[in-house]
């Protein structure tokens, strides 16, 4: 039974598989024993084996031990949760913050607590899982508007009921596009309509914006978005996920947010290699130089070679390939040719669009991108997406 859907999968090319990597995340890992380039890591700063993050999390293991024990209300909020949350709210410049398990989780807490069940919730298309099952957990209608498209959100919010309760949902750099969302236009909209506007910046934090405290910081509208989410498993090189913003709100997902009343705190090592994280971003601010230099030398080098990218503005460069068979086919001939970077198919992706999605690093050398480079051109040539060129 489950075998006959696995072998459907199978036939459109959808089915997926766990990789092994049996290294430390890096920009070279070893897959089957054998020495790739990876492309595929959201560890965009290089944190997750700096040594710093390393020692805080070895630290706090020695003094807190190795889980938390309880959830955060009962007695899992250890000294290292708390300090993480004061480093967050000092880095975002918010009063106060709250640190999740994870980003899934924070965002199906997140949500039901903003919205109910009478409230309304404009998504744009792309968001992440995440956001949507957040967004159905809560009962709200959920309206979905075209990528970017202000207009249609503009329409949504003219036709809404007088007083309605609403929420805009969106990501800020896109997962799977690497592009920005028009955040300056949708806080135009969510103030001149009276809505909330919720920015997952899962993706921007870390990498966005002068030092590096996301998308937000980018538009140069910190002060108009009184609260947001992110995650700690990207830039930041660990794992879980916060919430920053007013005192208020914190108090009451405190109160409300169900994963954090009915889910086991992060272990204390986590907690502490974040703040640890924080802490080196702003140190060593050359990594965020080395990050966009690679970001620019890799996307104009596929644009050169004319492949066809998103609309990235990120380390998160895209290559759209078409359909799902053909973007296995590039990615397991980029495999061969020692590079690691996946296919993305349906249903992540809209069909027809699958996808590699590469995502650049501070840790990339410029000798590990030009042949990144050259395996994409052999592929792509190999595969009919580019001409051969003489
Ligand atoms: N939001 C976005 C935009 C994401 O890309 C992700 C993870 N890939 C998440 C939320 C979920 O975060 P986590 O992996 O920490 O659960």
């Amino acid at each position: 039974m489950f075998e006959d859907k696995l072998r459907a999968l199978e036939q459109q090319h959808l089915l997926r598989r766990l990789r092994v990597i049996d290294s430390a995340p890096g920009p070279t890992v070893t897959i089957a024993g054998r020495p790739v380039i990876l492309m595929a890591s959201n560890d965009y700063l290089g944190l997750a084996t700096h040594p710093a993050l390393k020692r805080a999390a070895i630290e706090a293991t020695e003094r807190f031990g190795v889980g938390a024990g309880a959830s955060r209300l009962i007695s899992g909020t250890l000294s290292p949760h708390d300090e993480l949350e004061r480093t967050l709210a000092d880095f975002k410049h918010t009063e106060s913050a709250l640190v999740f398990g994870s980003g899934y989780s924070a965002n199906i807490g997140l949500i039901p607590a903003l919205v109910d069940a009478t409230g309304l919730i404009l998504a744009d298309r792309l968001s992440h899982a995440s956001l949507i099952d957040g967004s159905r957990l809560s009962g709200a209608e959920l309206r979905v508007f075209r990528h970017g498209d202000m207009q249609q959100l503009q329409g949504l919010l003219d036709r809404r009921s007088a007083g309605r309760e609403t929420l805009i949902v969106t990501e800020g750099i896109f997962s799977m596009d690497g592009d920005a969302a028009p955040l300056v236009e949708m806080a135009d909209l969510a103030e001149r309509y009276g809505a909330r506007l919720l920015v997952d910046d899962a993706h921007g934090t870390g990498v966005m914006g002068c030092t590096g405290r996301g998308t937000l910081e980018h538009y140069g509208i910190e002060s108009r978005i009184p609260f947001h989410m992110g995650t700690l498993s990207k830039a930041f090189g660990t794992s879980g996920a916060y919430v920053v913003g007013p005192s208020g709100l914190i108090q009451y997902l405190i109160n409300r947010a169900r994963p954090i009343m009915f889910s086991t705190a992060p272990p204390p090592a986590t907690a502490a290699a974040a703040a640890a994280a924080i802490q080196v971003l702003q140190s060593e601010p050359q990594r965020l130089t080395r990050l966009w230099n690679n970001q620019r030398y890799f996307v104009d080098g596929l644009r050169k070679l004319k492949f066809h990218l998103t609309a990235t503005v990120s380390p998160i460069v895209p290559v759209i390939i078409g359909t799902a068979h053909k973007a296995d086919a590039f990615a397991q001939r980029l495999l061969e040719l020692g590079v690691y970077a996946p296919a993305i198919r349906p249903p992540t992706v809209p069909k027809n669009t699958s996808r590699i999605r590469a995502t650049v690093t501070a840790e990339h050398t410029r000798e590990q991108l030009d042949h990144v480079l050259a395996a994409f051109a052999t592929a792509g040539v190999e595969l009919g997406l580019l001409h051969r060129q003489n």
